[in-house]
């Protein structure tokens, strides 16, 4: 039975619309998984089976109906417990939002809705997305299903692991400096940042607005793919959704990448990255060129400054957007007679530390005498990064690195370190500075035998020439079809 929770996006959909399997055998595998080992990994902040059965149910019931079927109906997916779902909590990992119910859902996860998907709970992450390995969650650390002494990275950690671990065959991310990307990396798994504005942000907790996308994490680039298209386009409730045309992603002619031109930068391949990263990742890229994409050097020069800038800019935003929760109006309050007091106690108890950290550095940044130096300095330095995309894409077409440095390192690695930590993203960071999609997708292992990813950054808007590439390179090779090795309780 569980077996069924194991399917790909794809294998279900086509097992969904041959009636071999009905959407609740589906729905209740993947449940049955989750009761399996989530204990052990714990990606699920919140599960609600009756409401993911009764949701299946209909699916199953409007497919005996027959006529015009939404595309993706009865397909089970979870959502990172920052998208607002109607019905289920929506705490952000943070307990200032315990208690927390949204009373709408979000457009990303209402589209997928419309088309026929159901979802079957929220996955944790790093309180407010702020975080690599989804230790900075208020409520546990998820654990990654390759090596459960190792974080599964983050912010979207629950669900890069609930899909390797094949609790879910897609969950939804997001990713404002790397959080889908990383942790899809880390766990072995695919993941899409879109273009900034692809996705609409409606019923996204704000973290960072200029940088916060969207994203979708699944086994291959065929099965993003198939979901993207149903998330993507311009929203009336996001004024910064853009209103480019979304088309169907049709892949079934990637098996040559001739004419593709694929950039290599320089300043990626730095000291300091781990030898086994840097060995598969050159591997991968020989893979593209052998499959005919014309592989050349390219130089994004300003990427040095990407993480303080980034450091800068997502710390000050967030420090704007977390100013909501005051204990008035959502979650978490601490009694006191003086309004400020409660305030003061309610942020005080209901902010984690890293959290406080970003707000106080944000606040700094952005305050009178300051704002000049850090906050304007820091936008300046970001459109030179920008820039230094742009110049590179009139020369190829896409962009290859790796996501991070290392593999998934040991939980409690980096301590109290905040630094070793924020270093993780040097490489994911600027496709977010500069609004550029980003895909990441497994291409080997390191001797301990954890996943390693490569990305693919692209034109803004030019998701399908990424899913294209990854899918030709997937169907040469077979790194996402390894399925990490469970205890079994
Ligand atoms: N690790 C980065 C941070 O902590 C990115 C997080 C994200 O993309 N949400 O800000």
């Amino acid at each position: 039975m569980t077996e069924l929770a194991a399917l790909s996006v794809s294998a279900a959909l086509i097992g969904l619309n041959n009636g071999d399997i009905s959407s609740r055998d589906l729905a209740h595998a993947c449940l049955a998984a989750i009761l399996e080992h989530d204990p052990a990994l714990r990606c699920f902040l919140a599960v609600d089976p009756q409401h993911a059965l009764a949701q299946a149910d209909a699916a199953d019931a409007r497919r005996a109906r027959g006529g015009d079927l939404p595309p993706l109906l009865g397909l089970p997916i979870a959502v990172k417990d920052v998208l607002a779902v109607e019905g289920l909590p929506a705490t952000a990992g943070s307990r200032i939002l315990a208690g927390f119910q949204p009373p709408y859902t979000a457009t990303a996860v209402r589209r997928l809705q419309q088309a026929g998907a159901i979802i079957l709970g929220k996955t944790n992450t790093d309180e407010f997305a702020m975080g690599s390995s989804t230790e900075n969650s208020a409520y546990f650390t998820t654990r990654n299903p390759w090596n459960t002494e190792r974080v599964p990275g983050g912010s979207s950690g629950g669900s890069a692991a609930a899909v390797a671990a094949r609790l879910t065959p897609a969950a939804l991310g997001t990713d404002t400096g790397g959080s889908v990307r990383q942790p899809a990396a880390f766990c072995g798994v695919t993941g899409l940042k879109p273009t900034y504005g692809r996705v609409s942000r409606y019923g996204l907790i704000a973290y960072g607005s200029s940088l916060d996308t969207v994203g979708i994490l699944a086994r291959g680039a065929e099965d993003v793919a198939a979901l993207f298209p149903h998330m993507a386009g311009h929203d009336p409730l996001d004024s910064t959704s853009a209103s480019h045309p979304v088309t169907p992603i049709d892949l079934t002619a990637a098996e040559s990448l001739a004419g593709l031109r694929v950039g290599v930068p320089e300043e990626y391949f730095i000291a300091g990255i781990q030898p086994a990263v840097e060995a598969a990742v050159r591997a991968a890229i020989d893979q593209l060129q052998a499959l005919g994409a014309e592989v050349r050097p390219v130089s994004l020069p300003h990427t040095k400054y990407a993480l303080p800038v980034y450091y800068l800019i997502a710390p000050a935003e967030a420090s704007a957007n977390l100013a909501r929760f005051d204990g008035v109006r959502y979650g978490l309050r601490v009694e006191n007679e003086d309004v400020i007091e409660m305030f003061k106690d309610t942020r005080g108890a209901g902010f984690g530390p890293e959290v406080i950290r970003r707000i106080m550095l944000g606040t700094y940044a952005l305050s009178a005498g300051y704002y000049d130096a850090y906050y304007g300095q820091a936008q300046k330095v970001r459109t030179l990064i920008a820039q230094d995309f742009l110049t590179a894409f009139e020369q190829v077409d896409v962009i290859a690195a790796p996501v991070a440095p290392t593999t998934a390192f040991p939980i409690g690695g980096h301590g109290d370190d905040p630094l070793a930590m924020y270093l993780e993203d040097v490489f994911t960071l600027p496709a977010n500075l500069a609004g550029v999609p980003g895909l990441a997708f497994p291409v080997g292992f390191d001797p301990d035998g954890l996943p390693i990813g490569m990305q693919l950054m692209g034109r803004h808007f030019e998701e399908a020439i990424l899913l294209h590439a990854a899918h030709a390179y997937q169907q040469a090779t077979d790194w996402h079809t390894h399925v990490p090795t469970l205890a079994t309780p």
